[in-house]
Parts: structure tokens; C-alpha cells; sequence
């Protein structure tokens, strides 16, 4: 394939934390160097990648400096500025590109690209102040969830509306953002797909993993997921319509709700994502040398299951569990890096292969 980036080719890495850092580990098995831009001291991905730059997202200078040191830019995070990806772009090809980043950046648009494909979303209305959020409760009711547009993860800029006396309160809670207001949705559980596509357009699915949050923040994935053959291969499907749509190039994770009248899609992630971090001890190819592939144009990679795996993220005080983890059985450990412990922060995960003799 002509496409394919040589060996000792470089990879730009936008956003130096651990999926960073896990996709610097994937390219350098593939022969590739990886270079990563963060704006932090220190990124997490700097312990591994061949080349750090520490400047700003609005750097204009380094960026150009950066992009003229690569063959091909990637992305951990999908919350970069438009003005910076507009001067990579005109320099490097970005991959996931554009129309990617575009659609998951703003969850109105989100809603509408997936409601235009035919998939389920829950019921959602945009709210832009005081009368849009009151409209938008009388047409959603109640319970439903506030979410800003944009720059939320983790469930960080969200509201609860429990009943229709909730509004305004929870439209002060976005102080002043455009938000949308979505229908809650009453699901058995969480499940996602990490799925990905090639540059020649090939597309693989791993099989869907079952997730469980914490305070907006993921605790623990579980393959295989509870689901019916045809829940299974519904999932799978319907990410790899999400990806065909938007002719991406890379991995993306997509979140779904299971409920009784089926699956509904909850948001969809540009990259590889934490729910797929149980393929590196579940799989031949894990998702981040998959990521890896589809973009330097390599064919994908066998991501079939040979295990069962349960993933729990190590957040927090919960590194004090490390000792004994590494005293364990079919556990494999991988651990960020990261100097400074505080709640909520993500520092390592723990893959436990079950069901093993
Ligand atoms: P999000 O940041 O949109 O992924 O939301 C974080 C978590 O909040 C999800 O994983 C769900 O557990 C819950 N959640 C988000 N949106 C809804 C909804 N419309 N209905 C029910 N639960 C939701």
C-alpha cells in the first residue's frame, strides 16, 4: 500500500496523557517514533515518546515546528481548539480527521449526526438560556440531564433535573455554557464498542465491553458484556455505521445504553478510550496498536477475544492496591506515571483475566 508510513516514521501525538503514552508504547513495537504536544510539564506520554514539545495549544511557532517534525498527527482528546487543528491541518494530515473531532466536540451535534444516521439517542433539546432551558424541560420533562456542549468528560459539567422546579438551578450549574438537555434514560446497563477503520476503509470491532461509573467516572469494563446475540452484533454494526459515515481513520470507542427496546447511543469518542483498555491482555492486537495501524495505513490487526478480562481503573488512593495486585495471578498492571496522586485521578489500570483454571 503505498499509504503506509515506513518504518522510523513519526507520529505527532496531540495530548500527552496515559492513552498517549499507551499509543507511544503500540507505535514503538511497529517500528514508528512517536512526538507528543501537550501544553503540561511532564505529560504522562513523555516517559515513552521520542519527543516532547511543552507549549500552548495557541503556540503557533511550536505547532508549526511540531508539525513540520511529523508525518502524521493523532489525537488522545478531542477537545483541542479549532485554531490549532486548522494551522496542523494545513501542514500534516490529522487522522481521525476533521468532521470527527467536529461532531463529538459539541454533543448537539452529536445527537443530530447519530438521530440523522437512524440510530437511538436519548431525547434531547438545546439550551442556550432561561426560556430555551424551561421549553426544553416542558419537552423533555423530567428526570433529565443537563449536559454542556462542549469540553465535558468524565460527567464534569453536568446537572441533574429531577423534576420540572429543577430547571433553573440546573441551567446556573453550566454558568452561562450552551448546554443541551437530554431525556434520562432508563437502562439496564452500560455497554461500549471499540471499534476501528482503516485508511483503505476496513473496519473491526472488538467485541462490546460492560461498563460500570462512578460519580461520572469509569470504575471497571467487563468483556464479555451481558448481551443476546443480536444486542452483540447490533452494537457492532452500529459503530461500524458511525465509522463508515464519517470515513474515519483510527479507533473510537461508542458508549451505549441497553435498555428493553433496544440500544441507545450515548455519546461516541474520537480515540482510543479507557473502556478498551482490557484488549491488551484480552487480544492479539490491543486497541492502541490498532489505532496505531489504521492510521499509518497498516492493515488492522486480529482483535479477537481469547479471554475473559475485567478492567478496573486504579483511581486515586487506589494505587495503595498496587503491592498486592503485583503479588496476583492473572493480573497485568499498567501504570501512568503520574507523580501526584489526587481524587478522581486516573493512575493506572489492572486487567484480571477470569475463568481460568
Ligand atoms: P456522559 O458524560 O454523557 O458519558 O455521561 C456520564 C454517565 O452519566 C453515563 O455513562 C451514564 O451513566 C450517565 N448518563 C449520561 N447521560 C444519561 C442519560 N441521558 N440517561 C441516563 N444516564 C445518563
Amino acid at each position: 500500500m503505498t499509504d503506509t508510513l515506513p518504518q522510523g516514521a513519526t507520529i505527532g501525538i496531540l495530548g500527552g496523557g496515559q492513552l498517549g503514552r499507551m499509543l507511544s508504547v503500540a507505535a514503538s513495537r511497529l517500528g514508528y517514533r512517536c512526538h507528543v504536544y501537550d501544553p503540561g510539564a511532564n505529560p504522562p506520554a513523555g516517559d515513552v515518546a521520542a519527543q516532547v514539545t511543552t507549549a500552548a495549544w495557541g503556540d503557533d511557532a511550536a505547532l508549526r515546528a511540531f508539525a513540520a517534525s511529523v508525518d502524521v498527527i493523532t489525537f488522545e482528546f478531542e477537545n483541542i481548539p479549532t485554531a490549532t487543528l486548522d494551522l496542523l491541518e494545513a501542514e500534516k494530515p490529522i487522522r481521525p480527521n476533521r468532521r470527527a473531532l467536529a461532531v463529538s466536540q459539541d454533543r448537539l451535534s452529536e445527537k443530530h449526526f447519530l438521530r440523522d444516521l437512524g440510530l437511538t439517542t436519548a431525547p434531547f433539546a438545546p439550551v442556550s438560556d432561561a426560556a430555551s432551558m424551561s421549553d426544553a424541560v416542558a419537552q423533555i420533562g423530567a428526570p433529565a440531564i443537563v449536559k454542556t456542549r462542549r469540553m465535558g468528560y468524565d460527567g464534569k459539567g453536568q446537572a441533574r433535573v429531577t423534576s420540572s422546579e429543577d430547571g433553573p438551578a440546573a441551567f446556573e450549574a453550566m454558568q452561562g455554557a450552551e448546554a443541551i438537555l437530554e431525556g434520562f434514560v432508563t437502562f439496564s446497563h452500560e455497554v461500549s464498542v471499540i471499534a476501528a477503520r482503516g485508511l483503505d476503509g476496513s473496519v473491526a470491532a472488538y467485541d462490546p465491553g460492560e461498563n460500570l461509573h462512578e460519580d461520572g467516572i469509569l470504575r471497571r469494563t467487563t468483556v464479555p458484556a451481558r448481551l443476546t446475540g443480536s444486542q452483540r452484533a447490533d452494537a457492532v454494526l452500529l459503530a461500524g455505521r458511525i465509522l463508515n459515515a464519517l470515513e474515519y481513520v483510527g479507533v473510537m470507542g461508542v458508549e451505549l445504553f441497553v435498555t428493553p427496546h433496544g440500544l441507545v447511543v450515548n455519546e461516541i469518542a474520537p480515540r482510543v478510550h479507557n473502556s478498551g483498555h482490557w484488549t491488551q491482555n484480552g487480544c492479539t492486537v490491543d486497541q492502541f496498536e490498532q489505532h496505531i495501524r489504521a492510521i499509518t495505513g497498516l492493515p488492522l490487526g486480529d482483535g479477537t477475544r481469547y479471554a475473559d478480562v475485567v478492567m478496573d481503573n486504579l483511581i486515586g488512593n487506589d494505587m495503595d492496591r498496587v503491592p498486592g495486585l503485583l503479588a496476583e495471578r492473572d493480573v497485568a498492571l499498567h501504570l501512568y506515571g503520574k507523580p501526584e496522586r489526587r481524587a478522581g485521578r486516573k493512575m493506572g489500570h489492572v486487567n484480571r483475566i477470569v475463568g481460568r483454571d
